[in-house]
């Protein structure tokens, strides 16, 4: 596996594969990875003769006062971890590689990006749109791969690829769990032990809501208290949002009529968990759609 810190240098490298008639995965990141990470890029293995990951922790999506700083970081680490799962390509460049002096161009879907953490971290889905256009028109992939940890970030980034005309598949994987259903992400790090025994409480709570829509309830406010009221149980955990949303349009729903996104962000000490569940009252189980 090769490591590529130039833009020029990894487009000219995707782009010589696609000559060969080879198709290309890419895998966006932020590093410090871990299983979640790597459930992506075993599946782009899967699906392309390349895949490409990125590791880059893009500024332009955190907001002032935000972790920016703080973020976990471990290159050499990642490195390795891509290496041993059989990646072609690592771009890592820095942020000067991306925001040159003069870059003043942003995307955004602020209809899609006005509720759940769009809400809480104003500009922070324009960051997410404008650095995936970046790395989609960098390494031209066939497919690219994102994890439904982060659903609204999917939804976002689907529309764009459609509104777009972007020609990449935009492919929903599913979030990858501990043991215990904590989601795994990079920011558990910031858990202390205690915190981290505690944090599977955001899961059980969203099961609460999905064991009730799974029961035959169809009343979204019912679904939203359900899991207020287990977060609540733990006063050590404060609810940022709890929504129960349209997957097509991200718009709060009274009742599960089609596939719903029911997702919470919460804090626990230094760490912003979130997480979610997707129902669909049509097929119960039914993963969103990609492209
Ligand atoms: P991040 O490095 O946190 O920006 O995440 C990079 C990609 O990995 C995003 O598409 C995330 O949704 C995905 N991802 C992060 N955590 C998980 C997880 N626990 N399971 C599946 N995908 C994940």
């Amino acid at each position: 596996m090769e490591t590529v810190t130039s833009a020029r240098e990894m487009k000219a490298r995707c782009r010589a594969w696609r000559a060969q008639g080879l198709s290309v995965g890419l895998v966006p990141t932020m590093g410090y990875l871990h299983r979640g990470h790597g459930s992506l890029v075993e599946r782009s293995l899967a699906e392309n003769s390349r895949t490409a990951v990125s590791v880059f922790v893009n500024p332009s999506q955190f907001g002032p006062g935000e972790d920016l700083e703080a973020y976990p970081r471990d290159p050499a680490r990642d490195s390795a971890f891509l290496k041993a799962l059989g990646a072609n390509v690592l771009f890592m460049p820095k942020a000067a590689e991306m925001y040159p002096p003069g870059f003043s161009t942003l995307v955004e879907a602020p209809a899609l990006a006005a509720r759940l953490c769009g809400a809480s971290r104003p500009g922070h889905f324009r960051g997410v749109c404008t650095v995936v256009l970046k790395l989609l028109n960098i390494a031209a992939p066939d497919r690219a791969y994102f994890g439904l940890k982060d659903a609204q970030q999917f939804f976002i980034l689907r529309r764009m690829a459609r509104d777009l005309d972007l020609d990449v598949a935009m492919v929903p994987c599913p979030t990858v769990r501990e043991d215990d259903g904590l989601a795994m992400s990079s920011r558990n790090s910031y858990l202390t032990p205690d915190e981290r025994r505690a944090a599977p409480l955001l899961r059980r709570a969203l099961l609460a809501a999905e064991g009730y829509l799974q029961g035959g309830g169809r009343d979204l406010e019912k679904a939203r208290a359900l899991v207020l009221e287990t977060l609540a149980s733990d006063p050590r955990f404060e609810a940022e949002y709890v929504e129960a949303v349209s997957t097509c349009d991200l718009q709060p729903a009274a009742e599960a009529c089609g596939e719903t996104l029911i997702a919470a962000a919460a804090r626990l000490g230094r760490a912003r968990l979130i997480d979610n569940v997707i129902f669909d009252p049509a097929g119960g189980a039914r993963r969103p759609a990609g492209r």
